[in-house]
C-alpha cells in the first residue's frame, strides 16, 4: 500500500475532498501509475452532479491524465516501471471482436467492471479510512498514484512533455481525431461548444483543410483562442437562440458538411442535426447527454440525406493509434499550450471544476509536481 494524494467525490453535488487515499500495490494485468498531470474535463463533471450513469460513490475522477509507470503486476508484457503512458477510459484488448473488426476504437473487454467502478477483478485498489474507493472511468487520474489494466494504458515516446500531454487522454484526441475522421479537405464545418473538446475540432478542422470552421457558444471569452486556432466565423449563440440554425445556412448557403456538437445539451444536439446541408450533411454527437435522455429528429431529414452519428475518443484506438497524435504535437501541428488556462494544485481542483461552469477556462490542467 502506498499513500497517495487524491481528489474524492463523496457523492453527488458535493465538493471534492482533497485527502490522503491508499492504493494498493497492482495485480494480474495491472500496473501502478504515478501521475504528473490530469486536465479536467466536462465528463468529470457530470460525475461530480450525479448525472453520470457509471459513477459509483465514493470514486476518485480524472480521465485525462499523463504519468510514469512504478510498478507492473504479475503477467504485464509490453510495460516496465519508468515508461511513460496516458490511462485511457476506452481500452484496447487487441482480442476481441471489436478491437478485431477494423471498424471501431471500442473495446468493451473491462467495460462492465470499469461502469461498477471497480478493476477487473472485481475490486478496487483505493481505500480511505478503511472504506473502498471507487475507481471512474477505470483512469482515476485525479490520484497521485493509480492502478490501471495494461489493457488500458498508451505507452508514448519518453520525450513528450508529461504536464501537456495529458490533455490527449481525452479531450484533445477526441476533438482532433473526430475532425480528423469525418473532415474531407474544403468541408464547411460547425462546431457547437468551444470548451476543450471544441476548440481541438477546430484545431483538427484545420489540419483537416476545411474551408469554413464556424464557431457557435453563449460565451465571447473563447473565440480569440478559437480564431487563432481556425475558427473562421462565431455566431454567439446567447442572443440568436431558435436562430443559430438558420445564421449557419445563411453562412454557407444552405448547411455545413459536418457538424460537431461538443456540449452534450439535447437542444444542441437538435441544432447540429438541422444546420447540415439537406442532402449530406452529417452531425457528428461528441457531447454526453444526461443520463437516459432522448433526441428526436424527423426521419425525411435522413431521408433525403442528412445522416447522425457520435465519435467516442475521436475514434481513435487507445493503445496503436495515439502514438500518431502524439507525433503530430511534437512536430508542432497540434497545439496544447494556449488551450492550458490554468495549472492548479490538487488542492485547488474545486476552484477548477468552478471555472469550468462558469465557461471561464477551456482547460485546467492539475499538475502533482
Ligand atoms: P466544456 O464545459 O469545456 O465546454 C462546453 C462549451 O459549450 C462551453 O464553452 C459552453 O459555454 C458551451 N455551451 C453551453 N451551452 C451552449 C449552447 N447552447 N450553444 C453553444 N455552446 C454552448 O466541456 P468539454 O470538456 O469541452 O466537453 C464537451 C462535451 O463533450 C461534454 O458533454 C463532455 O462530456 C463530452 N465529451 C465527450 C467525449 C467523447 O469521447 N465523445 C470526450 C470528452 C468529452
Ligand atoms: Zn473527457
Amino acid at each position: 500500500m502506498i499513500r497517495s494524494k487524491a481528489a474524492i467525490c463523496v457523492g453527488a453535488n458535493q465538493p471534492l475532498a482533497i485527502d490522503e487515499v491508499l492504493v494498493e500495490g497492482p495485480r494480474e494485468g495491472e500496473a501502478l501509475v504515478e501521475i504528473v498531470a490530469s486536465g479536467l474535463c466536462h465528463t468529470d463533471l457530470t460525475a461530480l452532479e450525479g448525472t453520470n450513469a457509471s459513477s459509483v460513490y465514493p470514486l476518485i475522477p480524472g480521465h485525462e491524465g499523463a504519468g510514469r509507470v512504478i510498478e507492473v503486476g504479475q503477467g504485464v508484457r509490453d510495460l516496465r516501471p519508468g515508461d511513460h503512458v496516458i490511462p485511457l477510459y476506452g481500452p484496447e484488448c487487441m482480442h476481441c471482436r471489436m478491437c478485431r473488426s477494423g471498424r471501431t476504437n471500442l473495446c468493451w473487454t473491462i467495460k462492465p467492471t470499469r461502469d461498477k467502478g471497480v478493476m477487473p477483478d472485481g475490486t478496487s485498489r483505493f481505500r480511505r479510512g478503511g472504506r473502498a474507493v471507487h475507481h471512474f472511468m477505470g483512469t482515476s487520474t485525479l490520484s497521485r498514484y493509480t492502478v490501471v489494466p495494461e489493457i488500458a494504458l498508451a505507452k508514448i515516446r519518453a520525450d513528450a512533455p508529461l504536464e501537456k500531454v495529458c490533455l490527449f487522454g481525452c479531450g484533445v484526441t477526441t476533438g482532433v481525431g473526430a475532425a480528423l475522421k469525418e473532415i474531407r479537405e474544403g468541408d464547411t464545418v460547425a462546431v457547437f461548444g468551444l470548451g476543450g473538446v471544441g476548440i481541438n475540432v477546430i484545431q483538427g478542422a484545420r489540419l483537416a483543410g476545411a474551408s469554413k470552421v464556424i464557431g457557435i457558444d453563449i460565451t465571447q471569452r473563447k473565440t480569440a483562442l478559437a480564431a487563432a486556432l481556425g475558427m473562421t466565423d462565431f455566431i454567439d449563440a446567447l442572443p440568436l437562440k431558435a436562430n443559430v440554425v438558420e445564421a449557419i445556412r445563411d453562412l454557407t448557403g444552405g448547411g455545413v458538411d459536418v457538424a460537431f456538437e461538443c456540449t452534450g445539451i439535447l437542444s444542441v444536439m437538435r441544432q447540429s442535426f438541422d444546420c447540415c446541408f439537406p442532402a449530406w450533411g452529417t452531425a457528428v454527437l461528441l457531447g454526453v447527454e444526461p443520463s437516459g435522455t432522448e433526441l428526436s429528429f424527423p426521419p425525411v431529414s435522413v431521408r433525403y440525406g442528412r445522416s447522425i452519428k457520435g465519435s467516442y475518443f475521436g475514434g481513435v484506438k487507445g493503445r496503436s493509434g495515439l502514438g500518431r497524435f502524439i507525433d503530430l504535437y511534437m512536430e508542432g501541428k497540434i497545439d496544447l499550450d494556449a488551450q492550458i488556462t490554468h495549472r492548479l494544485a490538487i488542492e485547488e481542483v474545486n476552484h477548477g471544476f468552478d471555472l469550468m461552469r462558469g465557461g471561464e477556462s477551456v482547460r485546467s490542467v492539475v499538475q502533482f509536481d
